[in-house]
């Protein structure tokens, strides 16, 4: 057989060549707006020589602080289409991390959205690589002391529409960079190359996994500075898809209207994303009957949201599992062919599970003793390898501890049934310890985000003299609701075992989340914590 490299750039020319007049549909801080795939690839090419001109090297790697929209899609095809590495910076981090992985991955530039800029202007004297900074705007450039400073569309201007990607690129040259969002200590960084990059949007593709392709309208919520809005942007452009870029500070009317005008068929996001929008159908009335699959992953979907999207709304759900490390998919929540006609109560539970391995990976679940039995209960550490896991940490010693012997250890918890199916149980450091007994704090939080009082849960330790920790529950109930501790654990009892029932539930006004809309735990823990205390 031929071995033919495979490369980012041979997705857009796919796109350009076969699916000219497919659409990508773009809100930017002015508007909405629409280019073709033959527009995208035109100004993408011009992109591609402005970068050569400028003298981006080889390998060098280009920042992006950017909302979900066009010009964040040319850059994703551009820099690798060099040969350079597009390194796109998560903006909800604290500005000493984004001053970190700037200066950690030397920045050659970095291409900003307009409404990002005052984050630069905070920073820029700190930046110790960065060359120019290139405003992503439709207007005029802010009125700014930063140096070096350039407006996209003028800067793309000149350069070359018909601008031809170099032939000597090779698949395993590095084509992109996250780092992920640090829960303890500075982020780690993670370089995907243009093999792992197809190879995953292959992976993506598969009608057993998401099963994207050309019908589809797809709107990627899930930020493309955060796992490369998990290869979504790639898979569509290769599969000729249309994209629906919602662009910077979307609300769930936003996400709503695009669903009901664009007719979007796939659209992706974190939990906390979904329960807005379910907020906002229930407040109005949207046709979004064109949804045939609503991705959810980054965090456990709850089985009440599931069902409700379901058997309220009628849209089916696609609950994912993966992390950045994993490019990021890794485990799809579908049922096999032979359990369609399982009890409905069954079906749900299994498919609030993480699912089961896409083809191409291979995974290992350790516990104490070895492997563990697939038999629902055993727990162990995920571990998982292939084609689109990472190797290492960039330039980062923490890597020992994750990648030991061509394994990537996840720090998640999970048991698998006998189907295969992996259930997420937690992060290893989440996990709560009690009388030498572990307690899943996402099963309780699964529990309580069913009661019909509760609109988030989440379930952290307390230490306690006798049994080291126990459980306690964080509750903010839906607008208007009532409930009571005694309400709420009476709800619980039935089904969980009695040492697993938080020891208290605390009300609260609004959980901490990460950048990326997880629970943050860290903060629920030092803000239960301060509820003793002041006690
Ligand atoms: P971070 O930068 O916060 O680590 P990631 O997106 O890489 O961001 O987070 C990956 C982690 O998120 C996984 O290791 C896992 O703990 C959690 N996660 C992702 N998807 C799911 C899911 N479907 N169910 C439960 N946990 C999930």
């Amino acid at each position: 057989m031929m071995k033919g490299d495979l490369l980012i750039p041979s997705l857009i020319e796919r796109a350009e060549k076969f699916f000219p007049k497919k659409e990508v549909i773009s809100r930017t801080g002015s508007g909405v707006q629409r280019f073709t795939y033959g527009e995208i690839g035109r100004r993408t090419r011009q992109l591609a020589d402005k970068l050569t001109q400028f003298g981006i090297p080889r390998g060098g790697r280009v920042g992006t602080l950017a909302w979900n929209h066009h010009r964040h899609l040319e850059l994703y095809f551009a820099l690798p289409g060099i040969g350079a590495v597009v390194h796109t910076i998560n903006i909800r981090l604290s500005p000493e991390h984004i001053v970190y992985i700037i200066n950690h991955a030397e920045d050659e530039m970095i291409f900003v959205d307009e409404d990002v800029f005052p984050l630069v202007e905070a920073v820029y004297d700190k930046l110790k690589t960065v060359k120019a900074f290139v405003v992503m705007t439709d207007g005029e450039l802010p009125d700014t002391k930063v140096p070096n400073v350039y407006s996209y569309e003028e800067w793309i201007k000149d350069g070359d529409p018909s601008f031809q990607y170099p032939d000597d690129l090779t698949e395993d040259m590095p084509a992109g960079m996250c780092f992920t969002s640090a829960t303890t200590g500075n982020p780690k960084g993670v370089v995907y190359t243009h093999r792992s990059t197809v190879l995953h949007s292959m992976g993506l593709s598969m009608a057993d996994s998401v099963a994207l392709s050309e019908y589809d309208t797809i709107m990627p919520v899930v930020p493309m500075f955060h796992v490369n809005a998990w290869g979504m942007p790639y898979a569509s452009t290769m599969l000729g898809t249309n994209q629906v870029m919602p662009g910077p500070r979307f609300t769930p009317e936003i996400l709503a209207g695009f669903i009901e005008s664009e007719k979007v068929t796939i659209t992706a996001g974190v939990p906390t994303i979904w329960m807005a929008l379910l907020k906002e159908l229930e407040a109005k009335s949207y046709d979004v009957s064109s949804l045939r699959a609503v991705v959810c992953g980054g965090s456990a979907a709850p089985m009440g949201m599931i069902k409700t999207f379901e058997q309220t709304y009628n849209v089916p759900f696609l609950h994912a599992y993966g992390m950045t490390e994993t490019s990021p998919l890794a485990t799809v929540s579908r049922l096999k062919s032979y359990e369609l006609d399982l009890p409905e109560e069954e079906r749900f539970k299994k498919r609030a599970k993480q699912g089961i391995l896409v083809p191409g990976l291979e995974m290992k679940v350790v516990g104490g003793g070895g492997e563990v039995a697939w038999n629902d209960e055993d727990m162990g550490e995920l571990l998982l390898r292939g084609p689109w896991i990472a190797d290492d940490y960039y330039k980062d010693d923490r890597g020992e501890e994750a990648f030991v012997d061509g394994w990537l250890h996840t720090g998640d918890v999970c048991t698998v049934d006998e189907e295969g199916v992996i259930k997420i149980v937690d992060r290893t450091k989440d996990l709560i310890k009690s009388g030498g007994e572990w307690i899943s704090s996402v099963d309780l939080e699964n529990a309580l985000m069913a009661h019909e009082a509760v609109f988030e849960a989440s379930v952290v330790s307390i230490p306690d003299p006798e049994w080291q920790e126990r459980p306690v529950a964080c509750v903010v109930l839906h607008e208007g609701k009532m409930s009571t501790k005694e309400e709420i654990l009476d709800f619980l009892r039935p089904q969980f075992a009695k040492w697993w029932l938080p020891d208290d539930v605390i009300f609260m006004e609004e959980i901490p989340k990460t950048s990326v809309g997880k629970f943050l735990k860290r903060a629920l823990r030092d803000q239960v914590k301060a509820h003793y205390e002041k006690q």
